[in-house]
């Protein structure tokens, strides 16, 4: 297996009082291809667990290894150029910028990523195509829909066509129509090889998904994989 997320023993400790430590000596590794969900209740170390996986946050101890690399090795620099290349993020609050069009704030999505204006626009407008707005890059967020908000965040995450993308709650703000929606295209765009990790709280969702980890107190507490590699790995035998 070749993991492209990799936590070993992390812990997470936030400074008091009283000290919190959100995750507890996490161990878990995401091989390539996967789709998994990350559920527990509130509290549990969902979150935190996306951000340390995602670089947006370092672990108070224990290793944490993106396609390889150990974060804790780099500079803030290096991380970030590394976050900017292999990993994009999409949260319950969509976070565009109102002001924008939807064609700039996808286009943003590649502002470190060291692409010349014109190409950023063009990598945008095939990036919105893939998520089915491509007749809206004129439009601003205010005149979208929740879940086509949801999607130029999407389009905006995998613009650099990162290798993973971590997903926090992507449905929490939908109603259960426009959530099944965005659902699909996580799983379509797992289905074309990307890793995709969603923090769920909705079982009907992580009951879709062919990797479970569910935390409680900070520790993973069940995990259903790593060996459930499915999607496109499966399909073509390379798992
Ligand atoms: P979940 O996503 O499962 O709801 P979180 O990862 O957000 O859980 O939080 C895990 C624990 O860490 C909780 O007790 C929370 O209050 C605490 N926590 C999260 N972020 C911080 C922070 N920045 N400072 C202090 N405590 C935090």
């Amino acid at each position: 297996m070749s993991a492209v997320l990799e936590l070993e023993r992390v812990t997470k400790q936030y400074p008091g009082p009283p000290p919190v430590r959100a995750l507890d000596r996490v161990s878990v590794a995401v091989a390539a291809g996967e789709l998994a969900a990350v559920v527990g209740p509130s509290g549990s170390g969902k979150s935190t667990l996306l951000h340390l996986m995602g670089t947006l946050d370092r672990p108070s101890s224990g290793v944490v290894r993106v396609t390889g690399l150990d974060a804790a090795r780099m500079s803030d620099r290096q991380v970030s150029a590394l976050r900017a290349a292999r990993i994009g993020f999409v949260f319950q609050q969509f976070f565009l910028a109102e002001h924008q069009t939807v064609l700039a704030n996808v286009a943003d999505g590649l502002l470190y990523a060291g692409v010349p204006r014109a190409g950023r626009r063009r990598l945008a407008v095939a990036a919105l195509d893939r998520v089915g707005l491509g007749h809206r890059v004129g439009a601003r967020p205010t005149q979208l829909s929740g879940g086509e908000r949801q999607r130029v965040a999407i389009a905006r995450a995998i613009v650099g066509r990162p290798p993973v993308l971590l997903a926090d709650e992507p449905t929490g703000n939908l109603d259960s129509g426009a959530g099944a929606s965005i659902l699909a295209l996580l799983e379509e765009l797992n289905d074309v090889g990307t890793t995709v990790i969603v923090v769920t709280h909705e079982h009907a969702i992580a009951a879709r998904m062919r990797r479970r980890i569910e935390m409680l107190d900070g520790r993973v507490v069940t995990d259903t994989g790593p060996a459930a590699v499915g999607g496109w790995q499966a399909r073509e035998g390379r798992s």
